[in-house]
């Protein structure tokens, strides 16, 4: 590291930290103590480090050393108790992160930062749906991301850092307080490889969240399922499915061109499976496009043998998407045909679809009107 120059600690392994620390004439440990102190106690200043000794700390400052959250800009909060968030990365550029507590809706009271809060300490559970990437490249045609195209990947600092931030909004702190995590929010996992699989090691070496109660969606590029299988400490694997063959497949995901859904679903095959663990594939149902009998009945001809379930979407809405979402009856006899030859479907419910934080609707919408 140059003398004087800025740099972020957040996104570094133990080892990392470890090397920084010998480099600043410190004894080593002290790396561990930087390191537990961001990633388990979420620290946002190194001032904070309590364990670090007060000359180490102003030497930290007077070279500019910093944790490096991202910065929360804005939060959108939906009366089921979803809060998304806006955040502002180091460059200017910003990507959001959706909080969602569980539980009944309606119980959460009228949306206001004080219920949001109650509802996860009365449930005690909640998941984050954290980004990979600064818009998305993948051009998926009914999700809304896909409009902003792919600015940049996000460092494994800045995929933690949405984590970190949102934790300590919320006043939670794993592995006491029960999180799970989705890798489901703005970009493709699976174009930003490298980076995500180092977060998801600090997120479970460091913030202590379980690789068990992690997920990570991917469109399905199919070289990096099999790299995540060979993967030591890994999330669960979704797959977005979203269509039951190649015709209705590559209309909607211009990607299955590259990798049509045999290679996926071998690779799906192939994918090492721990004891007990299913796959997921998502299907985004359209109406009139890949929502009728027939199309159920494909599916669970091809996915017939798997170990796996399937979670139903039904489209969420948004400005310049040429999509209709199917009524609730269309929903229910698609799950139910699934359901009737074995294939474990679940209809997933949108949460904070009035501020735009559903699957496919995250787009950085400084632009939407709060609510
Ligand atoms: N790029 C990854 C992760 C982000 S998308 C992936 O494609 O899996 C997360 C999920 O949201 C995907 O299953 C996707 O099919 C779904 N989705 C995208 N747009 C949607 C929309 N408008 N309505 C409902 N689900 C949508």
């Amino acid at each position: 590291m140059n003398k004087g120059s800025k740099t972020t600690l957040l996104g570094l392994e133990l080892q990392e930290l470890t090397e920084f620390v010998e480099e600043a004439a410190e004894p080593s440990y002290r790396g561990r103590q930087i390191y537990q102190a961001m990633y388990s106690d979420q620290v946002a200043e190194t001032d904070e480090i309590s364990t670090l000794p007060k000359e180490f700390r102003d030497q930290l400052n007077r070279r500019r050393v910093k944790v490096g959250l991202p910065e929360i800009t804005k939060k959108f909060i939906a009366s089921d108790g979803t809060v998304r968030y806006l955040m502002r990365l180091a460059d200017g550029e910003s990507v959001e992160t959706v909080w969602m507590p569980e539980g009944d809706e309606g119980e959460t009271g009228d949306g206001s930062e004080a219920d949001v809060q109650v509802a996860f300490h009365k449930w005690n559970r909640a998941t984050i749906c954290v980004s990979s990437q600064v818009g998305c490249a993948v051009n998926c045609q009914f999700c809304l991301t896909a409009l902003l195209e792919v600015k940049r990947n996000l460092s494994a600092g800045e995929i933690v850092g949405q984590v970190i931030a949102v934790l300590r909004d919320q006043q939670v702190s794993p592995p006491n307080d029960r999180v799970n995590l989705v890798f489901m929010g703005m970009g493709e996992p699976f174009l930003n490889f490298d980076n995500f699989v180092k977060a998801v090691r600090l997120l479970v070496n460091g913030v202590q969240i379980p690789e068990s109660r992690m997920t990570v969606s991917t469109a399905g590029i199919v070289p990096r399922i099999h790299d995540l299988g060979r993967e030591p400490v890994r999330p669960k694997l979704a797959i977005s499915l979203n269509a039951p063959n190649d015709e209705i497949r590559t209309r909607l995901m211009p990607i299955n061109k590259k990798w049509n859904i045999d290679h996926l679903l071998a690779a799906a095959r192939d994918f090492p499976l721990r004891n007990r663990e299913k796959l997921t594939f998502e299907y985004v149902l359209l109406s009139g496009v890949n929502d009728r009998v027939q199309h159920a009945r494909e599916l669970t001809e091809r996915l017939r043998g798997m170990q796996a379930k399937v979670n139903l979407i039904a489209l969420n809405p948004g400005p310049g998407i040429a999509f209709q979402t199917p009524d609730e009856q269309a929903v229910n006899v698609f799950q139910k045909t699934l359901v009737d030859s074995r294939l474990p479907a679940f209809i997933r419910r949108p949460r904070g679809r009035e501020i735009y934080a559903a699957c496919g609707q995250l787009k950085r919408t400084v632009e939407l009107t709060t609510h």
